[in-house]
C-alpha cells in the first residue's frame, strides 16, 4: 500500500533516540504491514551504535497492532501501538513522508494513550539500512583449508537465506573470509572447549565482552564429544553458550557430523539449514515442536527439523522447489518485531521470558500412550536429597502391556530423554505448588534421533541432570518437590507418573555454604563439566562446603561433583585454538593430577563401581560425567586402566536392570576411550 521502502530508520524524536522498523512491501506473502521500534532515552545520535544497543538508555519497544491505514494524502499512514514491556498502555502512531522517494525522510508523531499522563513525540527518521535486523558475525572452521573454504562458500548461502527473510549477516572481520583452523580435522569438542574458543574470540572485542551486541560467533568443528566413532545419530549443532548472563553469542555446527548423516549430495543443502537454523537460535527463536501445546511439526521453517515433518526428508525438501529456506510467520514476528531484549545476543537468556505456554499447571497427570510407559527415578533409589546437591534422576521408556508380553513388538521411539535435545521437557512442581519448565542450559540439535525398542532392547535409560539450567539453580529451597516428564513424538504425548523427591533443610553451615557456591559461574562450570580457567574460581566459591562433611566425613555433594568436572577437564586433552602466529591452529593442551587428587579420584570411581556391584550405592549417580571421567582417569594412568573400565561398566549394567538387556560391551567402552585422545 506504501510508498515507504520497507527497512530500519533512525532518528530523535523529542529528546528520545527511535529506531524504527517498518516491514512493507510484504509482495504476495500473506503477512500485513507492520511496524516496530525501540526508543533510547538520553542519548544522542552521535553516540548511538546500533549494533552495541545502549542497556542504561533503552527505555522499552513498542509493535503496531491491527492494520495501518494509508493516510489521506497517501504519503504515510496511521496506526495503533502497543508497547511491549507494558501491554496495557496503548499509543497512537502517525507518520508522513517528507518527499517523493521511498526512502525520503519520515515525520514520526507517537502519542502515548495513559490517560493520566498522555505523552507526545515528535521528530524526523532517517532511512538507516533496508534490512529490519542485522547482525555482525565471525566464523572459524576446524577444517582443513579446501572444507574451510567449501564452508564459507556454505556461509553465503545461510546470509542469502537470511537477507531473503529480512535480516543482514555481515562478516566482522575486514578481509571477508573464514578463520580456517588447522589441525584436528577429526576432532571432538565438547561445550567447555567451544564456550573457550566463544571467550578467547569475544575477549578481543572488549566494548561487547560483557554487553548485548548484534554479534555472534559461529564456530564449524568436526564432531560433538565422544560421537566420532559411534554409529550416529549425531550432533549437529549445538548453543552451547552458558557462561552467565551474557547469552546467546555462540553456536557450534559440526559439519563431519553433517556429512556423516546427510552422505555427499545432501550435505550442502544440509549444513545451510543446520547453520541457518543455528543462527536462529542466536536470535532467541525456538523449535517449532518443542513439547508443549503449540508443538507444530507441519512447519516448513528450518526451526523444524525436516526428519519430525509430516512425510519427514522425502516430503520437507520438495515443499521449498528451489526458494529459500524461511521462517515460519510466528518466527517472523519475533525475528523483526519482539522487544529488543529477548532478541539481540547477549541480553535475555535463550527462551527468556516469552515462555511458550504458561500453562503448565495441568500436566503432573500421567499419559500414556498404548504400550510405552516413561518412568522417572533416582537411581539408586533415594528419597531426599542435601540442600544445594545435584539432583541426577533416571529417564526410562520401556515398552509395557499385555501386547508386549504375549508377543513381542518392535516399537520405534524417540531415543531423546535428554532435555537438551527438546524432544523431552521436565515439569518441577516446587514445594509452594508451582510448577515451572526445566530449561536445559545447553541446547543440542540431534536430527531423526530414534529406535526401535523390542524383546532384546525393551527400554532405553538416560541420565538427566536438573541441577542447573538457562534460569539458574532449579532446587533453590528445601521441601518436597515432584518432577515429570512429558515426551512428545509424531503426534503422541506421553507423561510419566510425578516423582516425588525431598531436599533436606539444612544447618547452619551448609546453608552458607550452598548460598556462597550458588551463582551462575558454578552452574555454568557444572552444566558443561568444568571450564579450565574457571577452576579456582569455582572451588573458591565452594570452599566451606568442603569442610561440611556428610557421607561417612566426605564433603558436600556439590563440592565433590565440582571436584570431579575439575578433574575430568585437568585429565582430559583439552583443544583450544591458538592464534599466536596469526595463523590459527588447534593445539591439544595436556594437563595432569597430583597424587592427592589421584587418591580422590580412585576412591571416587572404584568406590562407585563397587557400590553398583553390591546394588547398595547410598550416592546419587551422575552416569555421564562419571563414566567419562573414569574413562578420562584410565587414559591417564594405564596401569589402573582394566580397573577402571570395569567399573564404568558396573555403574552402566546396574543401570540396565532387565535382564534381556545386553551390558555395555568393553568394546564399546574402548572404542570411546581411544576417541577421548
Ligand atoms: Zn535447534
Amino acid at each position: 500500500m506504501l510508498q515507504i521502502a520497507r527497512g530500519t530508520y533512525i532518528g530523535k524524536v523529542g529528546t528520545d533516540l527511535l529506531l524504527l522498523r517498518c516491514e512493507f512491501g510484504n509482495g504476495n506473502t500473506n503477512r500485513p504491514e507492520r511496524i516496530s521500534g525501540d526508543i533510547f532515552r538520553g542519548i544522542s545520535l552521535a553516540n548511538f551504535n546500533p549494533m552495541l544497543p545502549d542497556v542504561e538508555a533503552f527505555h522499552g519497544s513498542f509493535y503496531s497492532l491491527g492494520a495501518l491505514q494509508s493516510a489521506s494524502d497517501g504519503k504515510g499512514f496511521v496506526g495503533t501501538g502497543v508497547l511491549l514491556t507494558n501491554p496495557e498502555q496503548s499509543i497512537s502512531i502517525k507518520v508522513h513522508q517528507a518527499g517523493d522517494s521511498p526512502k525520503s525522510k519520515l515525520r514520526i508523531q507517537l502519542t502515548t494513550t495513559n490517560t493520566l499522563s498522555p505523552q507526545a513525540y515528535e521528530g524526523d527518521l532517517n532511512f538507516w539500512m533496508t534490512a529490519l535486523r542485522a547482525l555482525t558475525y565471525e566464523i572459524d572452521a576446524v577444517a582443513s583449508p579446501g572444507t574451510a573454504t567449501l564452508i564459507w562458500g556454505i556461509m553465503q548461502d545461510v546470509a542469502e537465506n537470511y537477507r531473503k527473510a529480512g535480516v543482514t549477516l555481515q562478516h566482522a572481520s575486514s578481509q571477508d573470509s573464514i578463520g580456517a583452523v588447522a589441525g584436528g580435522e577429526e576432532s571432538e569438542w565438547d561445550e567447555g572447549e567451544l564456550l573457550g574458543a566463544m571467550e578467547d574470540n569475544f575477549s578481543r572485542y572488549a566494548e561487547i565482552a560483557q554487553q548485548p551486541a548484534w554479534r555472534a560467533y559461529l564456530l564449524a568443528t568436526p564432531w560433538f564429544r565422544g560421537e566420532r566413532a559411534t554409529a550416529g545419530p549425531y550432533t549437529t549443532g549445538i548453543m552451547f553458550d552458558v557462561r552467565d548472563r551474557v547469552q546467546r553469542r555462540g553456536a557450534a555446527v559440526f559439519w563431519r557430523a553433517r556429512e556423516r548423516s546427510s552422505g555427499l549430495d545432501n550435505f550442502r543443502r544440509d549444513f545451510i539449514r543446520t547453520a541457518t537454523h543455528e543462527l536462529g537460535h542466536v536470535f532467541n527463536l525456538v523449535h517449532p515442536f518443542a513439547a508443549d501445546d503449540s508443538s507444530d511439526c507441519s512447519s516448513r521453517s528450518c526451526m523444524n527439523y525436516p526428519s519430525r515433518y509430516p512425510g519427514k526428508d522425502q516430503a520437507y525438501w520438495p515443499a521449498y522447489e528451489g526458494a529459500p529456506l524461511c521462517f515460519s510467520d510466528r518466527e517472523l514476528d519475533h525475528l523483526y518485531h519482539n522487544r529488543l531484549e529477548s532478541v539481540v545476543m547477549g541480553w535475555y537468556r535463550f527462551t527468556d521470558p516469552p515462555g511458550r505456554s504458561q500453562d503448565i499447571a495441568n500436566h503432573l497427570k500421567p499419559v500414556k500412550v498404548t504400550g510405552l510407559e516413561l518412568k522417572l527415578r533416582t537411581r539408586p533409589e533415594r528419597l531426599l536429597f542435601e540442600f544445594g546437591e545435584p539432583i541426577n534422576i533416571e529417564a526410562k521408556l520401556s515398552l509395557r502391556g499385555p501386547q508386549f508380553k504375549s508377543a513381542p513388538q518392535s516399537q520405534p521411539v524417540p531415543d531423546a530423554l535428554n532435555p537438551s535435545l527438546g524432544t523431552t521437557t521436565y515439569l518441577i512442581e516446587k514445594p509452594n505448588g508451582h510448577v515451572v519448565r526445566f530449561q536445559p542450559a545447553v541446547r543440542r540439535d540431534v536430527e531423526s534421533r530414534s529406535c526401535e525398542l523390542n524383546a532384546s532392547r525393551p527400554a532405553i535409560y538416560e541420565n538427566i541432570n536438573l541441577t542447573y539450567g538457562a534460569n539458574g539453580f532449579v532446587f533453590t529451597e528445601p521441601g518436597k518437590y515432584r518432577i515429570q516428564a512429558l515426551l512428545s513424538w509424531q503426534g503422541a504425548f506421553l507423561a510419566s507418573e510425578p516423582l516425588t523427591i525431598g531436599v533436606r533443610f539444612p544447618d547452619r553451615q551448609i546453608e552458607r555454604g550452598v548460598m556462597e557456591g550458588w551463582n551462575d559461574e558454578t552452574g555454568a562450570y557444572l552444566a558443561v563439566w568444568g571450564i579450565p580457567q574457571r577452576t579456582d574460581r569455582v572451588l573458591g566459591h565452594l570452599q566451606r562446603l568442603e569442610k561440611c562433611k556428610i557421607y561417612r566425613g566426605k564433603a558436600h555433594p556439590l563440592y565433590r561433583e565440582a571436584m570431579r568436572c575439575s578433574y575430568y577437564v585437568s585429565l582430559k586433552p583439552a583443544r583450544i585454538i591458538d592464534n599466536r602466529n596469526g595463523e590459527p591452529r588447534v593445539k591439544v593442551r595436556r594437563a595432569g593430577i597430583s597424587k592427592d587428587e589421584q587418591a580422590f579420584l580412585e576412591e571416587d570411581l572404584l568406590g562407585i563401581g563397587k557400590q553398583h556391584k553390591k546394588r547398595a550405592a547410598s550416592q546419587t549417580l551422575p552416569n555421564l560425567l562419571y563414566s567419562n571421567l573414569a574413562l578420562a582417569y584410565a587414559r591417564f594412568d594405564p596401569d589402573r586402566s582394566a580397573e577402571l573400565l570395569q567399573a564404568v561398566e558396573q555403574m552402566h549394567s546396574s543401570n540396565n536392570h532387565h535382564k534381556r538387556i545386553a551390558p555395555l560391551e568393553l568394546s564399546a567402552l574402548q572404542a570411546k576411550f581411544e576417541s577421548l585422545g
